[in-house]
C-alpha cells in the first residue's frame, strides 16, 4: 500500500467507530501505525475534576503507563493520576507543551480540543519528530476530535447536556457485561470492586407535580427546573456514574460500584439537596426516585420494570422519598410478579 493509501485506511478506521472508547483506542493505533512512539497515552479530564487528576482511557502498548504517572492518593482506581506541569499547562493554554525527559526522549503533550473544550490530553513519549510527522499527529488529533465531537452531540439531550434515552441500552448494557468492571485489563485493580457487596444501582427519578409546574408557570420555567435539576444531578453524582435525562421529566441515574446502604444514602442526599433547593419563581421542587439493584446479565427492561414500580410505589405513598425496589419486596409491602421474577432476585 502508498502512503496515502494507508493514510487514508487510518482515517476510516477511526471514524468507523461510534463508541467513545474504541475510537481512543483506535486513534492510539493510528498514530503508533504511522509515526513511531516509545509512549502513548489519552488521558481524559473528569467530570468534576477541577484538574487536579485525570483519568488514562487507553495507552499504547497497553498498560505501559504504569511507572510513568504517579497515582492519585485515595483514588478509586491505578488510571487516575495526578495532574503534573506539562499536562496542567496543556490543559490551561490548550496549547502542545514539549518537555526533554530525563532519559533523552521528548514528551509531547497535545490538547484534545472538542467543541471549544480541552476534554483530554495525549501524553506522548518517543524521539523527536520531523516537521511531516508533527503535522500527521496534529491533524489526526483533529479528525478525531471533529468526530468525537459528533459522537457526543449524538449522545447528549440538548436541553440538559445528560445522555440521552438513545444511548440508554448500549451505556447500561456494557456496563452489566459480566466483565464489564474490568474495562481495561485483567491487572485491573480497583480494590473496592472485590468486595462482594459492590454492585450498581439504578434510579428513575421524576420530579413531583412537575405538571402543575408547567400549567401555573409556563414551559419556560418548566425547562428552566429541569436545566437546573440536571446541573444538580451533574454536581451530586460521582464522574464514573451514568446520568440520563429519559423523558420529560424523568431522569436516570446509575450507580457504579457502590454497597446498597450508600447508594441509598447517596440517591436520598440527593433528593434532599433539591428539596433544599428554591427554583426561580416556582420555588421549592420535590423529587420521588425508584431504586433498583442492576446486576450483571440483568436485562435493561427489567431493571426499568422493577425501579418504576419502586417509583410507582413512592407517588402513591406521600412522593418526596426514595424507595428500593428490593426493600419493598423484603418488607412485603410490593409483591412479586411472576415466580420467574423471585428465582431471578435471590
Ligand atoms: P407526578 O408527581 O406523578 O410525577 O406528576 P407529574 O405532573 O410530574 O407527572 P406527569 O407525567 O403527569 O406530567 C409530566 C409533565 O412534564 C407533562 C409534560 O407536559 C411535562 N414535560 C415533558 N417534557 C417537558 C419539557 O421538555 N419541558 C417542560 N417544560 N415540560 C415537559
Ligand atoms: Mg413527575
Ligand atoms: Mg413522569
Amino acid at each position: 500500500m502508498t502512503k496515502n493509501a494507508h493514510l487514508l485506511e487510518s482515517i476510516i478506521n477511526i471514524t468507523e467507530e461510534r463508541d467513545k472508547k474504541i475510537l481512543t483506542r483506535s486513534l492510539l493505533e493510528v498514530l503508533s501505525e504511522l509515526i513511531h512512539f516509545d509512549l502513548l497515552t489519552f488521558l481524559n479530564k473528569p467530570r468534576r475534576s477541577c484538574g487536579e487528576y485525570l483519568e488514562i482511557t487507553a495507552s499504547h502498548p497497553r498498560n505501559a503507563f504504569r511507572n510513568i504517572y504517579e497515582p492519585l492518593l485515595h483514588g478509586t482506581t491505578e488510571r487516575q493520576v495526578k495532574t503534573d506541569k506539562s499536562m496542567a499547562q496543556c490543559l490551561n493554554k490548550a496549547t502542545i507543551v514539549k518537555a526533554a525527559t530525563q532519559n533523552g526522549l521528548i514528551r509531547k503533550t497535545y490538547p484534545i480540543i472538542v467543541n471549544n473544550d480541552v476534554m483530554a490530553i495525549l501524553d506522548t513519549y518517543g524521539h523527536e519528530h520531523t516537521e511531516y510527522e508533527e503535522k500527521l499527529i496534529t491533524s489526526i488529533i483533529r479528525i478525531y476530535s471533529n468526530f468525537v465531537a459528533v459522537v457526543i452531540d449524538n449522545e447528549l439531550d440538548t436541553l440538559t447536556g445528560l445522555l440521552n434515552r438513545k444511548t440508554f441500552d448500549s451505556q447500561l448494557s456494557k456496563l452489566l457485561l459480566p466483565d464489564a468492571t474490568k474495562p481495561f485489563d485483567d491487572s485491573y485493580n480497583d480494590c473496592r470492586i472485590k468486595n462482594r457487596d459492590i454492585h450498581h444501582w439504578l434510579g428513575v427519578l421524576d420530579i413531583d407535580h412537575f405538571k402543575s409546574i408547567n400549567d401555573k408557570f409556563g414551559h419556560i420555567y418548566g425547562d428552566e427546573v429541569l436545566l437546573l435539576f440536571a446541573e444538580q444531578m451533574k454536581k451530586s453524582f460521582r464522574s464514573n456514574d451514568l446520568l440520563f435525562r429519559y423523558g420529560g421529566e424523568e431522569f436516570v441515574v446509575v450507580l457504579t460500584n457502590t454497597t446498597e446502604s450508600d447508594a441509598m444514602m447517596v440517591f436520598d442526599q440527593f433528593r434532599q439537596q433539591i428539596e433544599s433547593m428554591r427554583f426561580p419563581q416556582v420555588g421549592k421542587v420535590t423529587v420521588s426516585i425508584g431504586v433498583v439493584k442492576a446486576e450483571k446479565q440483568s436485562h435493561t427492561a427489567t431493571l426499568l420494570e422493577y425501579a418504576d414500580k419502586a417509583l410507582y410505589y413512592a407517588k402513591e405513598n406521600g412522593r418526596n422519598q426514595v424507595c428500593s425496589y428490593f426493600e419493598l419486596i423484603r418488607s412485603g409491602l410490593l409483591e412479586i410478579r411472576k415466580i420467574e421474577s423471585a428465582i431471578e432476585l435471590f
